[in-house]
């Protein structure tokens, strides 16, 4: 970028973050995109019941359940990093995670209650979410990690995880019969 004025090096120098000097171009951009994945996760904690009493099968709306969990944990998790940063815990409101919400509402309008067709619209929905998480996750993690501050690294590592193995889980409910039940489905 032109506006750089120092270029790093050494591929294996890193900065360390400091709350007295948290003054960086760099570190703002982190607070920033950690305020917008507070506001997403934070935003999922009133979308999950929705998507919970929504699914057809129990499967999945226990599968819901549990992520709604974790997913408040994840919340929290957030919280101590900001803590970390010596920053006040703060959203700002992610747009994505907005529209990705809006269009897990509209599959509940567009499918019918109780069919298998409608788990599978909630399915594929909330793996848009999950890969948005993970996406996000993944590159402040990252991020973290060249800023040197690790045990940031850690939290947003294992929320990573989380997200992950939720979006596998997703994968497996499609698989064993969700799927081959819609299909089932008559018009
Ligand atoms: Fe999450
Ligand atoms: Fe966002
Ligand atoms: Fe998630």
């Amino acid at each position: 970028m032109e506006k750089a004025s120092k270029k790093s090096t050494g591929t294996k120098k890193q900065s360390s973050y400091t709350p007295e000097e948290n003054n960086s171009m760099l570190q703002e951009l982190f607070l920033e995109e950690l305020r917008d994945i507070y506001w997403a996760e934070k935003h999922l904690v009133k979308a999950l019941p929705k998507m919970e009493k929504a699914a057809s099968s129990e499967e999945l709306a226990n599968a819901f359940n549990e992520h709604l969990a974790v997913t408040q944990e994840q919340v929290t998790r957030l919280e101590q990093v900001f803590e970390l940063l010596g920053e006040k815990a703060r959203g700002k409101k992610c747009e994505a995670m907005e529209g990705l919400v809006k269009e897990a509402e509209s599959v509940i309008e567009d499918t019918e209650e109780g069919t298998s067709t409608r788990d599978v619209a909630l399915i594929i929905a909330a793996q848009k979410v999950e890969h948005y998480e993970i996406a996000t996750y993944g590159g402040l993690a990252t991020l973290a990690k060249t800023m040197g501050i690790n045990q940031v690294k850690e939290l947003l590592g294992q929320t990573l995880e989380e997200e992950k193995e939720t979006d596998e889980l997703l994968t497996q409910l499609a698989e064993n019969n969700i799927n081959a039940s819609a299909s089932q489905e008559e018009a």
